[in-house]
């Protein structure tokens, strides 16, 4: 049953290893990363689709055995399973390049088993092989903080980067990701998130060029703008920073209500938009291009015993860039 991750509700089990079905790969688990979609499943905020389910779905691992159909992958390759699992591959959004949005999409520590374990198995067409300058806890969180920060950077539309304004609320995993990547495009990041110490400081190590509360007012308009944090009530203050035409991008699955607003904050043609998943293209451009900046991830291990504590500290905002349980 979801529950508080203040009750612990994780719990080591021996359970039997995994076998990989026709097309499927059985991976040895590295590491994973702690994502805050694994504290939406933990605790109820998504409905509930797999119980018991071992979550995580940010994993890097290497490839032990092949099922049918799945042959050709060298052994002892490293690879990164992400969260989107499968797709139909038949629906009007697999077939139209949009399978983020699949009809029966099944989706890594959700509906399958994911990463809080030894073992894991998974679709050989939807693993990534992780670039070589990258180790296992440094690639963790670039499997999902990473790729869905860059989805919601495309979903941004900005064409011409350098100089452009981009705001980000809320700096946890994605948002200091995120941040490298719009600075080597070229932009200039404004950055709203509470927490002097851990969030803020980051963002200005990251080279921010303003750093401001939550609520804050950036001091220029923004032609663009991404809400990591989970809090509808940002929305509003986050319209009221955009320029005409901008968008403003909610890169969360769950969020809580958005408060009513005045049209004046939407009218001149701002855009609100969500990110939902991620394809696999994007997947595989990220890695590249987090390959080519290279980004470099700020990380906080947990082992795998104390995957409560890292789901906490994730709640409480108290990891500074991204939480990763060390596995082996
Ligand atoms: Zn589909
Ligand atoms: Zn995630």
């Amino acid at each position: 049953m979801p529950e508080p991750v203040e009750r612990r509700p994780l719990r080591i089990m021996e359970t039997p290893r995994p076998v990989p079905a026709a097309g499927e790969l059985l991976i040895r688990v590295n590491a994973c990363g702690v994502c805050r979609t694994d504290l939406h499943v933990v605790e109820g905020e998504l409905p509930q689709r797999l119980m018991p389910i071992i979550p995580g779905h940010q994993i890097v691992g290497v490839i032990e055995a092949a099922g049918a159909e799945a042959a050709g992958f060298p052994a002892r390759q490293r690879v990164g399973v992400a969260w989107l699992h499968s797709t139909c591959g038949n629906c009007r959004f697999c077939l139209s390049g949009r399978e983020n949005l699949c009809e029966t999409a099944e989706f890594t520590g959700w509906t399958h088993n994911g990463g809080f374990a030894e073992y894991v198995t998974a679709p050989a067409d939807f693993i990534y092989p992780i670039p070589d300058g990258f180790d296992d806890i440094q690639a963790a969180p670039l499997l999902c903080a990473g790729i869905i920060g860059y989805r919601a950077l495309r979903l941004t539309d900005l064409n011409a980067w350098k100089g452009a304004r981009l705001g980000i609320y809320g700096f946890g995993a994605a948002g200091h990701v995120s941040i490298q990547i719009a600075r080597a495009r070229g932009a200039d990041v404004y950055v709203a998130t509470r927490d002097r110490q851990k969030h803020q400081a980051l963002a200005e190590e990251l080279g921010a060029v303003w750093v401001g509360d939550t609520f804050a007012e950036p001091p220029v308009k923004l032609d663009a703008a991404i809400i990591f944090a989970p809090a509808g009530e940002i929305v509003p203050a986050a319209l009221k920073a955009l320029d005409k035409g901008g968008k403003l991008v909610l890169g969360g699955i769950h969020m809580s209500p958005i408060p009513e607003f005045a049209y004046d904050l939407v009218y001149g043609e701002r855009v609100i938009r969500s990110v939902a998943n991620n394809t696999r293209e994007d997947g595989r451009e990220f890695l590249a291009e987090a390959a080519a900046i290279p980004i470099k991830t700020s990380v906080r291990t947990f082992p795998l015993e104390a995957a409560n504590d890292a789901l906490i500290a994730l709640k409480n905002d108290a990891i500074k860039g991204a939480g990763v349980l060390k596995i082996s």
